[in-house]
């Protein structure tokens, strides 16, 4: 109930960047509109202090609509900028009614955290100043009301001080902070790519292939639309390792990866199957027209030099998706296509 309420109805999820901050945002408006609503009735019933329970009625609406808007909305800056404001005003508002209490200042310290927090370096530090602008302001011009003692230099120079070490620190904790999220960002994009990645050729490995395939295949359905696979296998690969070593193996693979790329349209998605075998994905794309590619394709391999001067050829099998095909069935019939093209004679094109 009370995780329900914190995080908008569930809006937010702990892996948002947002999340701690609207956790805040409810917990410090639901904050003020207890704290207000009980200082309403106690300065009504037990002090009658008429104007100050009427503040306090005044804060515990406005903090209450906030907070109402900020639950429909979700607008993390606006509830960000409100809840900031609210507090502040509440602040400079106690420091006011309690003078000459003292300890009416110590609260004021709870501002800088909160405000960095929730509106970050830049805007933390703007909102930082101006309250620690009107704190000043409002002390000088309440100073009848307080001990002679605080407007000594030495105090005043304390209390300033005081102030700028608070807002220095929590500037460079923000800061950290930041530089901590940063890394982990860029540290998820990379560990993103790299588990989508064939790290010797750059292409997309089998897993993202699978994804795609997938999606391609929901999206055929939904849409019917027509969409082609192609399975390409080296010819005699076995042989350039056996006689030119695994390196050269390697490099050969890289290089026909280059040319699958070379050679596909910008929609079409070619991946490693694995070991020396590839699949492309072309969506949007009927037989003939993944005939097309895989025919350029052969004839591009066939007249390329590989490492050594090697020439090599490769056999390729088509498939187009038809009515209650899953991954397995497409990908079955262009397996048999390959197999057929090596039967025939390898360095075909078979669908
Ligand atoms: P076919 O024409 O029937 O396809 O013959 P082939 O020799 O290409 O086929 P086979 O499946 O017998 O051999 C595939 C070889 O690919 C065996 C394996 O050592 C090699 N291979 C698989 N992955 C890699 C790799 O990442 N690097 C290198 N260098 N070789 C690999
Ligand atoms: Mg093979
Ligand atoms: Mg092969």
């Amino acid at each position: 109930m009370l995780k329900h309420f914190i995080t908008n109805n569930h809006q937010f999820k702990p892996a948002d960047p947002e999340y701690r901050q609207v956790y805040l945002i409810n917990g410090m408006l639901l904050g003020m509109v207890v704290v207000f609503t009980f200082f309403f009735f106690v300065n009504l019933a037990f002090f009658a202090l008429y104007s100050v329970a009427l503040l306090d009625f005044i804060g515990a609406a406005l903090a209450a609509t906030l907070l109402r808007r900020f639950q429909l909305s979700n607008n993390v800056r606006q509830g960000a900028n409100h809840t900031v404001m609210l507090l502040g005003g509440f602040l400079l508002g106690y420091l006011y009614f309690a003078a000459p209490h003292f300890y009416s200042l110590y609260w004021q310290c709870i501002f800088p955290p909160l405000a960095f927090f929730l509106l970050g370096r830049r805007r933390g530090l703007i909102a930082t100043g101006l309250f620690l602008g009107f704190l000043i302001l409002l002390l000088v011009w309440r100073s009848a009301s307080w001990p002679v003692d605080s407007f000594t230099i030495e105090s005043l120079l304390n209390v300033a001080l005081a102030s700028i070490c608070l807002v220095l620190l929590v500037h460079y904790y923000e800061v950290s902070r930041n530089d901590v999220l940063r890394a982990l960002a860029t540290q998820h994009r990379q560990l993103q790519r790299l588990s989508v990645t064939d790290t010797l050729t750059g292409l997309y490995n089998r897993s993202k292939l699978d994804d795609i395939l997938s999606q391609e295949i929901a999206r055929s359905i939904r849409h019917q639309s027509p969409f082609s696979v192609i399975l390409a296998d080296l010819d005699f690969f076995k042989s350039v390792n056996d006689n030119f070593g695994h390196m050269a193996g390697d490099q050969v693979l890289m290089s026909f990866a280059g040319i699958m790329s070379q050679h596909c349209r910008e929609l079409d998605v070619p991946g490693r199957w694995g070991g020396e075998e590839f699949l492309i994905i072309c969506p949007h794309t009927d037989i003939t027209g993944a005939k097309l590619l895989a025919e350029r394709i052969r004839v591009a391999v066939a007249e390329y030099d590989f490492v050594h001067g090697k020439q090599l050829t490769v056999s390729l099998g088509v498939a187009s998706f038809i009515r209650d095909d899953d991954a397995n069935t497409i990908l079955k019939r262009a397996d048999d296509a390959l197999y057929r093209a090596k039967g025939k004679g390898r360095n075909r094109v078979e669908m």
